[in-house]
Formats: structure tokens, sequence, C-alpha cells
């Protein structure tokens, strides 16, 4: 049974947790770096990446999570998430730090005021059917890496990537019950 993270200083944490556990994997809640230790991989959730890495440096996870990344943890970044593991963000506050390893640009609430929140089918590289994708203030990739694999777009721009073993994605795969995402990624674990 993989032990999964989620990080848990700001964001929608129960969700994960709970799609997880369906799963079947042992998945808890990451405040500490202790707690970041026991990970075999580690999702961060949507929410506030300002907070989220705010909180992060205040708590002594920033450089833990990185640290734990680049030795090749598996993650799972969902919208906030997602700004989080990219390399580099535009739309960000001065100074916005990210995790970082995905090497990618994001830009933050890339639809703009008049598509604040949008529901949509989108076809995922690897699954048979699309998923019912939730964006909430969601961000978009502008730029990618030549290692990156783009899974899905909306807007002619990534919402669904992945490198090696990090995943992320624009939308929120937590909030219904589909949980194909969440295999995709229990998949990167090692077993
Ligand atoms: N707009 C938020 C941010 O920049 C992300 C929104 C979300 O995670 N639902 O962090």
């Amino acid at each position: 049974m993989p032990a999964i993270g989620v990080f848990a200083l700001q964001g929608d944490v129960r969700e994960h947790l709970h799609a997880l556990t369906e799963l079947g994997a042992d998945a808890f809640a990451v405040r500490r770096p202790e707690e970041l230790e026991r990970c075999d991989g580690l999702v961060v959730p949507g929410g506030e990446s300002t907070t989220m890495w705010k909180l992060a440096r205040t708590f002594d996870l920033l450089e833990p999570m990185r640290a734990r990344i680049k030795a090749g943890m598996p993650a799972l970044g969902t919208c906030a998430g997602m700004i989080m593991l990219a390399d580099r963000i535009v739309g960000g506050m001065p100074d916005q730090e990210t995790v970082g390893g995905l090497d990618v640009t994001v830009r933050r609430n890339a639809f703009g005021r008049q598509v604040d929140s949008f529901e949509t089918q989108l076809a995922v590289v690897g699954l048979d059917d699309p998923v019912h994708a939730v964006f909430i203030r969601a961000p978009w990739v502008e730029q990618t890496g030549p290692d990156v694999e783009v899974l899905a777009s909306a807007m002619d721009h990534p919402v669904a990537v992945r490198q090696g073993r990090l995943l992320a994605t624009s939308f929120h795969p937590e909030v219904d019950g589909d949980r194909r995402i969440h295999r995709l990624f229990l998949d990167l674990v090692p077993g």
C-alpha cells in the first residue's frame, strides 16, 4: 500500500485524502517535514498558491519538498498544486516561489474573469473516455520543456501534463467520484 501524503497547510485536502483512500492508498495529511519523509508520493491540492508558498516557507516544508521531488518522489499537483510544481510562473505575486520540478511555465488565473470557473468534458491521453473537468480560477500551461508530455488541452493551452513521475492538472479531479486521474498518479508510484 503506497504512503501518499497530501500537502495540507492550505487547500482542498479532504477530497484528495478520500479519493486516495478509496483507491487503496495509505493517505495522510502533510504539515510537517517528518510527515513528508514518510511519503512514497505527494499530492499538492487546489487552493491558493501564494498562501501555500508562504505557509510552506513558514513551516519549513518548501526546501524538503524541493529535495524530495528532485530525488524522484512522484507528485500530483492540481490547480494551485500545478502552480506549486511549475518551475516558472507568470501572473504570480512578486517573489512568489514554487516547489518546482515540472519544466513548464504556468499562468495563474489564466482563463480570465469572464470564465472564472467552468466545467467541460476533456479528452485525456491514456484514458478511454473524457473526464468531467472542473476549472476554478485555474492556471494553464504556457510553455513546456522537451521532457513534458501534454495529456490534455483546453482553449488551446495544456491543462494536464506529465514529466517523469510528476503529473499536474489545471482542473480539480478530486471533486466528483471519477478516480481515473488519481489512478494515473498512483501508477507513477513505484510499488
Ligand atoms: N487561482 C489560484 C492560485 O493562483 C488557484 C485556484 C485553485 O486552486 N482552485 O493559486
